[in-house]
């Protein structure tokens, strides 16, 4: 090799290594800062305290909190819509937080219940749950999933976690302003479902989605009343 080579030769190693310590470096840097923009309670076990501080902002009606990292924090529009899935699964509320941990899946919902009529909080309302295939929807919306007592079939839910759905959807409704609920049958109401976003799903299965003009009912009747005082 000539000298002449092995400069060129040495340039394109201390090229080749400057470029991997950039990068090494950009990628920590990126890393950092999604870290850092993360709110200080999510991904982590909540002193009783913060808890309460969590539920006082969030619904009443929760008694378990687990805060997951996946979500966008905070959301990006003001909160009009609910959407109800279903888990697909009998899961206690800690196994879906144990579930919603999982950085890879990235999945989440705001709100989780199980069958017994308890309700699970992941995501903070003012932040958007990744539950719906649809950033727009999610943005917008307040995401529950309801625990099944029936695996496959009609994936029914129990009368407990269906009774603790309406009550949830009640208090989102009037946290939140939303005057009343309106199923289209499409993503243009405000109460949707997720096989309105995704062709591969059938989320929340048919007993849930069979339930969605009752839901209707009982909800505006409940706020309508409360209006009326
Ligand atoms: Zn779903």
């Amino acid at each position: 090799m000539s000298t002449q080579s092995r400069k060129g030769h040495d340039f394109t190693i201390w090229l080749f290594l400057a470029s991997f310590c950039g990068l090494a470096i950009l990628i920590f840097f990126l890393w950092y800062q999604a870290e850092a923009a993360l709110p200080d309670m999510v991904g982590r076990v909540l002193t009783a305290e913060e808890k309460r501080q969590v539920i006082d902002r969030n619904s009443a009606l929760v008694s378990y909190v687990y805060l997951t990292v996946n979500g966008d924090f905070p959301r990006k529009e003001k909160i009009k819509k609910i959407t109800i899935h279903h888990m697909a699964a009998d899961l206690t509320l800690e196994d879906l937080g144990a579930s919603f941990a999982k950085r890879d899946r990235r999945a989440s919902a705001n709100y989780g219940i199980d069958s017994q009529g308890q309700v699970g909080l992941y995501v903070e309302e003012a932040n958007r749950a990744w539950t719906s295939s649809s950033e727009e929807n999610d943005n917008q919306a307040i995401t529950i999933e309801v625990a099944n007592d029936e695996i496959g079939g009609v994936w029914h839910i129990s009368d407990a976690a269906y009774e603790k759905l309406i009550a949830l959807c009640v208090d989102i409704c009037r946290r939140n302003d939303i005057e009343k609920l309106v199923f289209t049958g499409d993503c243009n109401g405000n109460l949707t479902l997720h096989k309105m976003f995704s062709g591969r799903t059938e989320c929340p299965g048919p007993y849930l989605e069979s339930k969605m003009p009752e839901i209707v009912r009982r909800v505006n009747q409940q706020l309508a009343v409360e209006k009326a005082w």
